[in-house]
């Protein structure tokens, strides 16, 4: 059996837990798997990285700060590959270059465009472990690319994906993938199965546990994923198409989003195409958006417009908009980054009235006021002030699962 297996930064953040990790990959060879292992940058090494670069220029080039964040995830791999020598393993390390990680050419988020598999291909085929580095890849120029935070996730699907890996497991410091943050919530509980849409939604949502890009990918090439402790032996979460869950929870989980802004602007003139205005200056910047609301403004002849983005494009929303203030018409553009987004997945609501009301009535009981809604068919999510995002999941935990 081939097994891609990948283990996140807290799993090999110190010499301790890279020999337990290694005793996880070795246990696997020993086995007779043939077993590729991704592997992320020790612990907090990328955000130490980012804080170095910032030391030396607050605004380097894309190219050079993946350049430097490139270089977290290969100590992984090297320092992984001396452990398993030391146990007398057969093990190579190999960069995302050195295996033909080919992506486009956005530093800092890059897509991947294709796998070679010729390089791992031949390590397997002469009986070696292979250690691959995560989150990264090289672009046209044989430049070194990120793929965005939390990128080694998509790495491992990508290589399973390319070697029609029999296995695709996901080592991380929780159990698998609960109905909130196991660190926040202490009621919440492990599901056994989720379908990769209810993945989707909860990791786009802010539920860190997978990237959003690995479960599309998953999704798309039909990788059945594991996510599973690397320090607790437990069965894990299973990602896949259909989950037995689906018809009996109406709600899969709860995910909050904390690095959301508001981005408001005022008094634009009440006239046809005005919106369309104000979100084309957005979307021509490159910028998603999410969460529509445009309400009169104080006088008749003008509307507020506000909408949510990532709080990394809040700036660059807010500078579009205002280099096109005279085109569009409005008074002045302000953004609110105290705000924070909870989401409520899942498949089952569709066929279930009255979730949204239960969703609204938990967070009158703590007295939280609601900014914005958005809803669709398996996710209501609500703006709430950044203070009370803790106690608004807490809040819709009770009131779904701990009743
Ligand atoms: P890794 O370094 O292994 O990639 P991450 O820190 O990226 O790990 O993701 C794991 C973390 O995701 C957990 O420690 C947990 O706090 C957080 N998390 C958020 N939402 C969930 C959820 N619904 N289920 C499990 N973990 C979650
Ligand atoms: N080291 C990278 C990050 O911290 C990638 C990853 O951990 O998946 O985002
Ligand atoms: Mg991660």
């Amino acid at each position: 059996m081939l097994i891609v297996q990948k283990f996140g930064g807290s799993s090999v953040a110190n010499p301790e837990r890279i020999r337990n990790v290694a005793g996880i990959i070795a246990e696997s060879f020993l086995y007779g798997h043939e077993v590729v292992v991704v592997l992320s940058a020790q612990g907090d090494t990328t955000d130490e990285l980012l804080d170095k670069a910032a030391e030396i220029n607050p605004n380097p080039s894309k190219r050079e700060l993946d350049m430097l964040l490139a270089t977290g995830e290969q100590q992984s791999i090297a320092l992984m590959a001396m452990c398993l020598e030391g146990m007398g393993l057969p093990v190579v390390s190999l960069t995302g270059w050195q295996v033909g990680i080919r992506t486009d050419a956005a530093y800092g988020a890059a897509r991947i465009r294709r796998v070679d598999t010729e390089r791992l291909r031949r390590e397997l085929d002469k009986k070696r472990i292979v250690l691959v580095a995560g989150f990264q890849g090289v672009n046209k120029f044989d430049d070194y690319t990120t793929l965005g935070r939390g990128g080694s996730d998509t790495t491992a699907v990508a290589l399973a994906a390319a070697l029609h890996a029999d296995r695709c497991q996901i080592f991380t410091d929780v159990e698998g993938v609960y109905t909130a943050d196991p660190r926040k919530v202490p009621g919440a509980r492990k599901l056994e199965e989720i379908t990769y849409d209810e993945m989707l939604e909860l990791a786009s949502m802010g539920a860190q546990v997978l990237m959003n890009r690995s479960v599309q990918l998953a999704k798309r090439y039909g990788v059945e994923l594991e996510v599973l402790s690397s320090l607790v032996r437990a069965p894990g979460t299973k990602v896949k198409e259909v989950s037995k869950n689906m018809e009996e929870m109406k709600i899969t989980g709860i995910a909050k989003d904390e690095k959301v802004a508001r981005v408001t602007v005022v008094k634009v003139a009440d006239r046809p195409g005005s919106a369309f205005r104000v979100l084309n200056a957005v979307s021509k910047a490159g910028i998603n958006v999410d969460m529509i609301i445009q309400a009169n403004g104080q006088d008749e002849s003008t509307n507020d417009i506000s909408f949510v983005v990532s709080q990394a494009d809040a700036e660059a929303a807010s500078r579009a908009l205002s280099e096109r203030q005279a085109a569009i018409g409005f008074d002045h553009v302000s953004v609110d980054t105290d705000i924070a987004k909870v989401s409520v997945v899942g498949a089952g609501m569709m066929s279930s009235v009255g979730i949204a009301s239960l969703v609204f009535e938990a967070l009158n009981d703590e007295h939280i006021n609601i900014q914005m809604i958005n809803t669709s068919e398996v996710k209501i999510s609500c703006v709430i002030d950044a203070a009370s995002a803790d106690r608004a999941v807490a809040a819709i935990h009770r009131k779904f699962f701990e009743t």
